[in-house]
């Protein structure tokens, strides 16, 4: 069956009566996370709701201001999934979610157009395509493109939209000898009844089922993003059509704008100021780290020098890292010690060490790292393990004290 919406794309409502209405439910994504849906599947004499077919994903929206989760094609019918039932006979009005439909018309009119052309001009075929969220692709079978390749492609696409070149649907038996003439990656296994052949005129003919517009000039313009290498000896073209070259754009300005106010100075030096500031960030971190090393070196020999000998010293330092701890403890080099050393965020995650007698290590560190949500193990006279928190370290020193008293 052919649906009012393959018969006229620009349909945004339409009349039809309700064929069955049966319960049921669905598995979907919803943020991420698989859930079930119960419901209700409703079939129709027609419908302006797409179901997915083609590439495309399914339309959402409204039978008698019921939404419309989810459309899907079974055999010749279009199965929509409602929360709440309609009656069987019943008239119903189907509105559809118009913005998401024609952003899926542009991108999908867009698709055949861009690989008509790689087509065309460079022999490459299309293997698959993908309607992402915010970006889709079209998978090419050769193992790379070339610069100049893409930017040729696009601009002769931007001529056929610029030329407003019609698109036109026919619909032909399945027997019909033009079919062998035309782009086609076969029909689904339960097909049944006419086969539709979309034409960009002048360019190209492509057995499909996708709802597409009726002139290019409505897709705006194309804009090729980068290829990327796909699967074995494939590649992947990423592309925009229409009002997501818009968004894209729009979302490329607000982040330049918010980098001129971060970086005091206009665009065209943004990349070379990063550059400047990564380099200068990479000479700080190596004097602090120098500083650091310098530090661990001064302290420990403080602690060598403390008379009487303390049993234990327990040291806490922000900024510093394993290394700085595993110096302190070179530098101190003496078992008899037991050293407690934690660094990272005050109240937040970070590493620790206990260092000294392998009996005290094994019978405090973990104990110590339990206090400190950490998770480690006692290996000879050192316990390190990195902690989640380090909140409550001076329960920790606590627990040392305890143990030598
Ligand atoms: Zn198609």
């Amino acid at each position: 069956m052919v649906f009012a919406c393959q018969r006229n794309s620009f349909l945004k409502e339409f009349e039809s009566t309700v064929e069955s209405c049966k319960e049921n439910s669905i598995v979907t994504v919803f943020n991420g996370k698989k859930i079930k849906l119960n419901g209700y599947d409703v079939i129709l004499q027609d419908t302006i709701i797409f179901p997915e077919g083609g590439g495309q994903p399914c339309d959402f929206g409204f039978i008698n201001d019921i939404r419309v989760e989810n459309v899907r094609r079974v055999g010749d019918k279009a199965v929509h999934f409602l929360d709440k039932p309609v009656k069987e006979g019943q008239s119903v009005l189907l509105k559809i979610d118009w913005d998401r439909r024609f952003d899926h018309m542009q991108q999908h009119s867009g698709q055949h157009l861009i690989s008509a052309v790689i087509d065309r001009d460079f022999g490459y075929s299309t293997t698959s395509w993908w309607l992402g969220q915010d970006i889709s692709h079209i998978e090419l079978d050769i193992p790379n493109l070339k610069e100049e390749e893409i930017l040729n492609i696009e601009n002769v696409a931007n001529e056929f939209i610029r030329n407003s070149t019609p698109v036109t649907v026919a619909e032909c038996d399945t027997n019909d000898p033009i079919l062998k003439e035309v782009r086609s990656r076969g029909l689904p296994d339960d097909h049944t009844g006419k086969v539709r052949v979309v034409t960009i005129v002048g360019l190209e003919d492509d057995m499909c089922c996708g709802t597409h517009v009726n002139n290019l000039s409505q897709l705006q313009m194309v804009k090729l993003v980068k290829a990327e290498k796909g699967k074995k000896g494939k590649v992947n073209l990423e592309f925009l059509v229409g009002g997501r070259v818009i968004k894209q754009l729009n979302t490329m300005y607000q982040r330049e704008q918010y980098l001129t106010n971060l970086l005091k100075n206009s665009p065209s030096v943004h990349a070379d100021l990063v550059e400047k500031l990564q380099k200068s960030l990479k000479v700080s971190n190596k004097s602090l780290q120098s500083v650091l090393k310098d530090l661990a070196s001064y302290e420990a020999k403080a602690l060598i020098n403390t008379v009487p000998k303390p049993k234990y010293f327990c040291s806490y330092r922000q900024d510093a890292d394993s290394d700085f701890m595993n110096i302190f403890i070179k530098e101190v080099g003496d078992e008899d010690i037991l050293l407690l050393l934690t660094v990272g965020e005050d109240k937040g995650p970070g590493q620790m060490i206990l260092h000294g007698k392998a009996d005290a290590v094994s019978h405090l560190g973990p104990q110590i790292c339990d206090l400190l949500e950490g998770k480690g193990v006692a290996k000879g006279n050192r316990f390190q393990a990195k902690v989640k928190n380090l909140t409550r370290r001076d329960n920790a020193t606590k627990l040392i004290e305890e143990y030598f008293e």
